[in-house]
């Protein structure tokens, strides 16, 4: 198959995949306006793709919503797992505090690890996807970017029946070009508590502690014992502090 055929391969492949996506006609989903996107070009996408004009970016201020709500809200992602040792006992931990949190998952790291998932999933935490082998998506050519997310879609979704609609790239690097192939929204975050260089609890906690604000999206790795322990302690930290701690699609809606 020449690389043309390919390319309308794997556009046919999205479109049909996308014809299953229970979620993404809700009309709530529709209406969502997300701040961290990676550009406008993509909300048309998904607008036109429903009938729908895109709505324009709207900035909403802390003010905004104090009027609908009194707490500050925070997320708490993790990229990279699952991991066999760590993401349980992570889990575990945000179950006892009744916290939900957001988990990019990498597919090569998901065989073997399913009922990790599946935890995931029962709990009530947002699963989206980090690509199959955390390949930064502009270095590599695009049908091979597709791949790497829709392989891991199907991974996901073999699990949990859902195919996940949020994707963090892995170093923040998503090509405008894969919207055509891929109708997801990137998630970015602005709290990098850069734990697996450090894998230290207390530097870990003094970033967020210094960065967090309201709507903050924090990012950090399931994969360490550190990054664990550190989550739990943030977690308590911030609930203390006033935050609700929510999944990260509820910081992208307006
Ligand atoms: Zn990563």
């Amino acid at each position: 198959m020449d690389k043309q055929k390919k390319y309308f391969c794997v556009v046919a492949m999205v479109l049909i995949l996308l014809s299953g996506y229970g979620k993404i006609s809700d009309s709530a989903f529709r209406m969502r306006v997300t701040r961290m996107i990676a550009g406008e070009g993509m909300l048309r996408l998904v607008a036109a793709q429903y009938g729908q004009k895109a709505a324009e970016p709207v900035a909403e201020t802390a003010s905004d919503r104090s009027e609908k709500e009194e707490h500050p809200r925070v997320a708490l992602t993790f990229d990279d797992g699952p991991h066999a040792t760590y993401t349980p006992l992570l889990l575990d931990g945000l179950r006892k505090r009744g916290i939900h949190a957001t988990f990019f998952l990498m597919g090569k790291n998901i065989r073997g690890n399913e009922e990790i998932v599946t935890q995931m999933q029962r709990d009530g935490h947002l699963i989206g996807n980090h690509t199959y082998d955390h390949v930064q998506l502009d270095k590599i050519p695009g049908d091979q970017a597709c791949q790497q997310i829709i392989k891991t879609n199907n991974e996901i979704y073999e699990i949990t029946g859902e195919y996940p609609m949020y994707l963090r790239p892995p170093y923040g690097a998503w090509p405008k070009d894969l919207e055509l192939c891929v109708t997801m929204l990137p998630v970015f975050w602005d709290v990098d508590t850069l734990d697996w260089k450090s894998k230290n609890v207390r530097s870990v906690e003094n970033i967020v502690k210094r960065q967090v604000k309201d709507g903050s999206i924090i990012l950090m790795h399931d994969s360490f014992s550190t990054s664990v322990e550190a989550a739990l302690e943030i977690a308590d930290m911030l609930t203390e502090e006033g935050y609700d701690l929510v999944t990260a699609d509820q910081l992208l809606v307006m």
